[in-house]
């Protein structure tokens, strides 16, 4: 496997596109938006630059890794690669009709796997006449930084693309690991609910956004409270994460905070958006409360 395609260049596709182009593959990077590749460029850029800077790679490598990389706006662009990761928004129709496109573009054992937080990859393959060369390819955020790849086998994905998945994966330095394909796999199975509920805690007012994240913190040695952590993943991919999981096990523990559906209601998403349960200001590094939650 030598030619990949990331889909989407948003907050993942460059960090995965960064990963590849990293580890000596000649990497596409597509999206409909130029101004998103161009934004994908310039943090691959400032990323490498800075990874040059504390020794962590050397000027050759990053030299290299901007060579291995190119940028399109045309599916096109797919045609002769070997994977293609997709990492567009998490939007069931938008998947399934890059699924359909890559499908029809692509040579029959090219392996089209999907970033996806939630949806169902047996859903995404069936929408396709090659579902078992469809996989999940679950990376974690940020990605240059994190070292898991959560592999998702659907329904009808063969052994042999799982076993080349999760190969490529331990290539990019990446620890895969195996799981079936059920709503929220197992990253976000356990997760969300447990965001859920530290909104359920404030909303119910059993203590503050800083006293529920520090207990977390300090209690149970979490590096971010749940609620700064939802901020960070974007409240809208919280709630959409919620839905998926209370409409695939049909249970009312998987309910979304009445809370959280307000705040995406009104806009409030978390850091990308500037407050969500804290208040964010370009160019600090402060931790504030949001004045609608303070005491
Ligand atoms: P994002 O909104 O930052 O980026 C999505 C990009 O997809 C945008 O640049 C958009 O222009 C592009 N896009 C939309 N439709 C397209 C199309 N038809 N063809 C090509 N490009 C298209 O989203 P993100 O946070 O990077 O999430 C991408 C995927 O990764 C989602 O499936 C999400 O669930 C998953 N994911 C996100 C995180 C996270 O922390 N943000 C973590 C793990 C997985």
């Amino acid at each position: 496997m030598k030619k990949v395609s990331v889909i989407g260049a948003g907050t993942m596709g460059n960090g995965i596109a960064h990963v590849f182009a990293m580890n000596g593959y000649e990497t596409n990077l597509v999206d409909i938006s130029q101004p998103a590749l161009d934004k994908a460029v310039a943090t691959i850029t400032k990323n490498l630059e800075r990874m040059v800077s504390k020794g962590s790679i050397t000027a050759e490598a990053q030299a290299a890794t901007l060579a291995n990389l190119s940028t399109h706006t045309s599916m096109d662009a797919c045609k002769d690669s070997d994977l293609v990761v997709e990492a567009a928004t998490e939007n069931v129709d938008i998947k399934l009709k890059i699924f359909k496109q890559l499908d029809e573009l692509c040579k029959p054992e090219t392996i089209l796997a999907s970033n996806t937080s939630s949806i169902s990859i047996t859903k995404i393959g069936a929408a396709t006449k090659r579902p078992d060369k469809v996989i999940g390819m679950h990376f974690m955020n940020p990605v240059p930084v994190m070292k898991l790849v959560e592999v998702i086998k659907g329904y009808a994905t063969s052994e042999e693309v799982l076993n080349v998945t999760m190969e490529t994966s331990r290539k990019l330095g990446k620890v895969p690991v195996e799981v079936n394909d059920y709503p929220g796999f197992v990253a976000n199975k356990i997760l969300m609910p447990m965001i859920n509920e530290a909104i359920i805690t404030l909303y119910e007012g059993v203590a503050g956004v800083e006293e529920i994240d520090t207990v977390m913190k300090l209690g149970m040695a979490h590096p971010m409270g749940p609620l700064q952590l939802a901020d960070f993943i974007g409240l809208d991919v919280c709630l959409a994460i919620m839905r998926v999981l209370q409409d695939g096990f049909g249970n009312p523990k998987y309910a979304p905070c009445p809370l959280l559906v307000n705040m995406v209601t009104a806009g409030y998403l978390g850091a990308k958006t500037g407050e969500g349960f804290y208040k964010y200001t370009a160019g600090s590094k402060e931790l504030v409360v949001s004045p609608m939650f303070k005491k």
